[in-house]
């Protein structure tokens, strides 16, 4: 087995979102990407790849700090409420943040963003049970 590349595999249309997928190969990242729900329903040939060297030393365990993605202006939807866009201009003004729980939906990233009205009832919660 070759080493792994990492790869952003994306569809032509910007549509579905983007994944991070370790591969030996282009064709072989694309292969792997229509695994994932986020390409239920695509064809090989309408996904595209994007080569990223710095995510190559995340292949032992596949996934990669948020932050990172976050500082090549990825954005994520709110792991409780689904929120859309929180991205690092939300984090930085304090509208979303960093979470440590690895939300399932996004198995190639470590840690996750929680939108601030979410964080707030968390902790509301947390205070109720003590
Ligand atoms: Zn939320």
């Amino acid at each position: 087995m070759g080493k792994l590349k990492a790869y952003i595999v994306n569809d032509k249309w910007n549509d579905a979102g983007s994944i991070v997928v370790w591969a030996e190969t282009r064709g072989k990242a694309k292969s792997t990407a229509l695994y994932n729900d986020v390409f239920d329903g695509y064809e090989y040939t309408e996904l595209r790849t994007e080569r990223v060297k710095d995510f190559d030393k995340y292949a032992d365990t596949k996934k990669v700090p948020i932050q990172e993605l976050l500082n090549m202006s990825c954005w994520f939807s709110c792991r409780k409420c689904g929120e859309e866009y929180l991205d690092y201009d939300k984090i930085a003004d304090d509208e979303a943040f960093i979470d440590d729980v690895d939300y399932s939906n996004n198995d190639f990233v470590k840690g996750s963003v929680i939108c601030a009205e979410c964080k707030k009832k968390l902790e509301e919660c947390r205070h109720v049970g003590k």
